[in-house]
């Protein structure tokens, strides 16, 4: 019987139906802005979230690196963002390097910061104050990765804006599975993404593409953003060839995600009735289910010995991840294998 795969969203394969679009795309230098299908995802994404240009990028982690790039001078800026966010643990250290920020973690509810912790943050380095850095920029992730998949609060997300904006930050937003946000919560993309300076969606984790995000600013910002995707070898030729896979998951993605988080659900249920697993269903809001259990990689070795893969985060924490690729009855099966490895 196949691999139950739930380690992570970004483990899709493209459709078949994805791999007719791919094949079919009509391609041009994207590089002098001659590719059709990367014009059209640029389009597309920047109506989406309410901006006036979007970029299409490599990944997810470029679109992190550029916008950080555009909003941070080098010199003692500082990005202040939820402690669990993933350019504080995901990107290489990278905005170090890229960017000469300093990264100032934010304390929580499951990776999201209140307002009064943002201006507390601010006031610990006021404006003049030679000692400390310049507070500059403000990043929400929406939905919270390691948080478990949490959706900010609309007003949530209006306070922290507030308060960045009335201290004179800017403001990004790491949207990875922003359109998972919008599934689980009915607000529109742009409601959620146009208040930012910056703000972008990737189409490798829940929406099922091979290759490929979009950053989306002012025309301003991605004029500017376009010389750090040249400088830092970003800039592709027949990209059209990936921007098709963007543009079918969009078309044909969105709305199914409501499937990968009813299964996250059923999943989280099934496992908070075993023995040993801790973890409280009404937290899954989208496609992440976190729990904390004794042996967290002990338990992964035995589930992918069972057919089932989820990821150990931690000495006791485990991060099982819904997506296309896995379906209701594969989630029945992965909860049959996960009673049998507990009770053994
Ligand atoms: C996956 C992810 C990224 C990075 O995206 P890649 O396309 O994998 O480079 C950034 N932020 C969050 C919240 C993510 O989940």
């Amino acid at each position: 019987m196949s691999l139950v795969n739930l380690y992570s969203d970004t483990q899709t394969r493209p459709t078949a139906a994805m791999r007719a679009a791919i094949a079919s795309a009509e391609v041009g230098d994207e590089q002098r802005g001659e590719d059709p299908t990367v014009l059209a995802l640029q389009e597309r994404v920047a109506a989406l979230l309410g901006h006036e240009a979007a970029l299409f990028l490599p990944t997810g982690t470029m679109c992190n690196a550029i916008a950080i790039r555009l909003h941070i001078r080098p010199g003692g800026d500082e990005l202040l963002l939820g402690r669990s966010a993933h350019p504080l643990h995901f990107e290489a250290g990278g905005q170090a390097a890229t960017s000469g920020a300093l990264l100032t973690p934010l304390d929580g509810e499951r990776g999201m910061f209140t307002a009064e912790t943002l201006e507390n943050a601010i006031a610990a380095h006021p404006v003049g104050d030679n000692h400390a850095p310049r507070p500059r920029l403000m990043s929400v992730e929406q939905t919270t990765n390691m948080g478990g998949g949490r959706v900010w609060p609309l007003a949530q997300v209006g306070e922290v804006l507030a308060v960045a904006v009335r201290h004179g930050l800017r403001t990004h937003l790491d949207g990875a599975r922003l359109l998972n946000a919008v599934v689980a919560s009915g607000v529109a993309a742009d409601e959620w993404a146009a208040p930012f300076d910056t703000a972008w969606i990737d189409f490798t984790k829940g929406l099922g593409a091979p290759v490929g995000a979009c950053l989306a600013g002012s025309s301003d910002l991605i004029a500017e953003a376009w010389r750090y995707k040249q400088m830092w070898g970003g800039a592709m030729r027949q990209a059209g060839i990936i921007a098709a896979g963007g543009l079918h998951a969009l078309d044909h993605h969105v709305e199914r995600l409501a499937e990968d988080h009813a299964n996250a659900r059923r999943l989280a249920e099934g496992l908070a009735t075993l023995p040993g697993i801790v973890l409280d269903p009404d937290e899954v809001e989208t496609n992440i289910v976190i729990f904390s259990v004794p042996d967290a990689p002990g338990l992964c070795a035995r589930l992918e010995g069972a057919g089932v893969r989820m990821g150990a985060i931690g000495p006791d924490r485990v991060r099982a991840v819904t997506h296309l690729d896995v379906d209701a009855a594969a989630i029945e099966r992965a909860l049959r294998a996960a009673a049998a490895v507990v009770r053994a």
